[in-house]
C-alpha cells in the first residue's frame, strides 16, 4: 500500500525545515549576542582600568613630586642661609644645627639634613652628633656640585647613610662664596621607607607593581619592595625606552619580562623633578570581575541553550508525529478511494468508476481530437447458468471471465468495467472502430478458449457477446450514457443475431445537446 501512496510534495517537508532554521537562528543569536555581550563588557572593563590606572599615577606623582619639593624648600633655605651669614662660628652652627633639626621633625619624608664645605667635611647637620672627621666628598652628588654651577637642585640615587645606615634618596644644591665659586653641599636625605610605607598602604592587585624611579631608569622604590632591585636599571623597559620619550604620561598594557605577568601600567613623569612613576595592576586582576560575570552568564546560555534543545527537539518530533498521522490518514482515504472505485467480486473498476471515468475520457477524446471506443460484454444464458450450477458457481465465472476480458485488454489508458450484473463495459481511448471489433473479438476468443462448461448454452460452454461501437467528435459531443446506449444496442445485435459473436453499430450517432 505505501507503493501507492503519492510521492510526499517537497513543501510536505518545510515544517521541520522551518522548526530547525528557526532553532537555528535562536541559538546562533543566543550565542553571538553572549559573545559581542562579553566583548563589549571587556573592552568597558579594560577602558575603565585604563582611567584608574592614569588616575593613580597622576596622584603618585603628584605625592612623589610634593614629597621632593617640601625637602629642596628647606635646603633653599639653608642655601640661602649658609650663602648670607656663614657657618663661621660655633653660636652659628648651633643655631643652624637647632634649625636643621627642627625642620627634619616636622617633615616626615626628611631623614636627615646636612652642609659640608668645599672639601665635603661635615659642617653642620640635623644629628645631634656628627662622625668625627667625616667626609663625604666621595659621594656623586658631591662630585656633581662641585663640577657643575648649576645652582639647580640634584637628586640622586638611593644610597646607604653613614649616619643612621638607612637607605634614603639624597637631594641637593650647591653652595657658593660670595664671588660664586663651590663653597660646599647642602643635602636633604628622604627616607625610601617613608615611600615604602605609603606605597604599601595603597589597595592595590596582589601582583600589583608601584615604582618610584629617576628619569634615567634607576629605581629608587618599589612595591612590592625588595631591597635587591632599588638602584638597579629600568631603562630598557618598554616605558622608559619607547613610551617616556614620547609623552610623559600614558597607560599601557605590557607583559613583564621579569615575571611574565601581563600588566595594565599607568606611568607619568614629574615636572619639576627628574623623576617618574609608575602604577600598574594585572590584566587578571582587572579582568576578575568579567571573568566571572562571564562565567554567570555562559551558565544561563547553556541553560537557554539546552532548553531551545529540549524544546525544539519536542517541537521537531510533534511535527514529524503529524506528519506521519497526515501521511497514515492519506494512505487510509486512498486505499478507502481505491476501494469505493473497485468492484469487490472481481477486482474490475465498478460502475462509480466507470462514470467518472467515461466523461473524462470523451472530453480528452474531444481536445485530442481522437476517437473514443466502447465494447458492452454480456454472458450468454447466464441466467441459466445459475439456475443449473449455483450462485457460487455463477460468481466464479464472473470472476474467470473478467480476468479473461483484463488479459485481453492490453493498451495502457484501457479500462474494464464491471457495468453491472454479468455485464462488462470496455474503454479504448483512441480507438477506431476496426481495432474496437479486433479487441472485442479477440475478447470473444478468450472466453471461449476458457471452455467453461455451459450444459443450458446450445454452444455448451459460457460464451460473450459483444457490442462495440467508436465514437469519434465529427459533431457534437454526446453525452456519456448515450454512447454506453449506442453500445448496448450493439450488443443487443449481437444477442440476437445468435450469441457468441461482436457486433458493431454501423449507423451513425445522433448528436447530444451537451455533455454531461
Ligand atoms: P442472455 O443470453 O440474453 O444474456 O441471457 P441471460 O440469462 O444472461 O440474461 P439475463 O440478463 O436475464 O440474466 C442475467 C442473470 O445473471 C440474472 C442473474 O441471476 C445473474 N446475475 C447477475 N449478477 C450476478 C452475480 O453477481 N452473480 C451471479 N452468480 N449471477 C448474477
Ligand atoms: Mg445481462
Ligand atoms: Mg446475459
Amino acid at each position: 500500500m505505501s507503493d501507492s501512496r503519492p510521492p510526499l510534495p517537497a513543501a510536505r517537508k518545510s515544517p521541520v525545515t522551518v522548526a530547525l532554521i528557526l532553532i537555528v537562528i535562536v541559538v546562533l543569536s543566543l550565542v553571538g549576542l553572549d559573545i559581542w555581550q562579553s566583548w563589549t563588557s571587556r573592552n568597558q572593563a579594560l577602558v575603565a582600568a585604563q582611567a584608574n590606572a592614569s588616575n593613580l599615577a597622576r596622584s603618585l606623582a603628584e605625592h612623589a613630586g610634593n614629597t621632593i619639593e617640601e625637602a629642596d624648600t628647606v635646603l633653599i633655605g639653608m642655601v640661602e642661609r649658609v650663602q648670607v651669614d656663614g657657618t663661621a662660628g660655633d653660636e652659628q652652627r648651633q643655631r643652624l644645627h637647632r634649625l636643621m633639626k627642627r625642620l627634619t621633625g616636622s617633615l616626615e619624608q626628611l631623614q636627615g639634613l646636612f652642609i659640608y664645605d668645599r672639601d665635603g667635611r661635615w659642617l653642620v647637620s640635623s644629628n645631634d652628633i656628627n662622625p668625627p672627621n667625616a667626609n663625604n666628598a666621595d659621594r656623586d652628588y658631591f662630585i656633581y656640585h662641585r663640577t657643575h654651577a648649576d645652582p639647580a637642585a640634584h637628586l640622586g640615587g638611593v644610597i646607604r647613610s653613614r649616619s643612621s645606615g638607612d637607605l634614603i634618596i639624597t637631594l641637593s644644591r650647591r653652595i657658593n662664596d660670595s664671588e660664586g665659586r663651590f663653597a660646599g653641599v647642602a643635602l636633604a636625605t628622604l627616607k625610601v621607607d617613608y615611600f615604602k610605607r605609603f606605597y604599601e598602604a595603597y589597595a592595590l592587585d596582589p601582583d600589583g607593581v608601584i615604582n618610584l624611579a629617576l628619569a634615567d631608569g634607576t629605581v629608587l622604590v618599589r612595591r612590592p619592595y625588595d631591597e635587591k632591585l632599588i638602584g638597579t636599571s629600568i631603562a630598557k623597559g618598554v616605558i622608559f625606552s619607547q613610551l617616556l620619550p614620547n609623552a610623559s604620561a600614558g597607560t599601557q598594557m605590557l607583559t613583564s619580562v621579569v615575571d611574565g605577568v601581563e600588566r595594565l601600567y599607568g606611568y607619568r613623569a614629574i615636572t619639576n623633578y627628574p623623576v617618574v612613576v609608575l602604577a600598574a595592576e594585572s590584566k587578571n586582576y582587572l579582568l576578575a570581575n568579567w571573568r566571572a560575570n562571564l562565567v554567570r552568564t555562559a551558565l544561563v546560555i547553556c541553560l537557554l541553550l539546552s532548553a531551545t534543545g529540549i524544546f525544539g527537539s519536542m517541537l521537531i518530533r510533534q511535527i514529524r508525529q503529524t506528519s506521519q498521522t497526515e501521511a497514515e490518514l492519506r494512505d487510509a482515504h486512498a486505499a478507502l478511494e481505491q476501494m469505493a472505485m473497485q468492484d469487490s467480486l472481481t477486482g474490475l473498476a465498478n460502475r462509480r468508476h466507470l462514470d467518472q471515468a467515461l466523461p473524462r475520457e470523451i472530453s480528452r477524446a474531444r481536445r485530442n481530437g481522437r476517437p473514443l471506443g466502447l465494447i458492452m460484454l454480456d454472458i450468454d444464458h447466464f441466467k441459466a447458468y445459475n439456475d443449473i450450477y449455483g450462485h457460487p458457481a455463477g460468481d466464479a465465472c464472473i470472476r474467470d471471465v473478467a480476468q479473461a476480458v483484463t488479459a485481453s485488454v492490453g493498451r495502457a489508458g484501457d479500462l474494464v468495467a464491471r457495468y453491472g450484473g454479468e455485464e462488462l463495459l470496455v474503454l479504448l481511448p483512441e480507438c477506431e472502430l476496426p481495432g474496437a471489433i479486433r479487441v472485442a473479438e479477440r475478447i470473444v476468443e478468450a472466453v471461449r478458449a476458457l471452455n467453461i462448461p455451459h450444459s443450458g448454452s446450445p454452444y455448451g460452454i459460457v460464451t460473450l457477446s459483444a457490442g462495440a461501437h467508436v465514437w469519434f467528435d465529427r459533431e457534437l459531443p454526446p453525452r456519456p450514457q448515450t454512447l454506453v446506449e449506442a453500445a448496448d444496442a450493439a450488443l443487443y445485435s449481437a444477442k440476437a443475431g445468435g450469441r457468441n459473436q461482436v457486433y458493431p453499430l454501423a449507423a451513425p450517432l445522433p448528436a447530444a445537446s451537451s455533455q454531461d
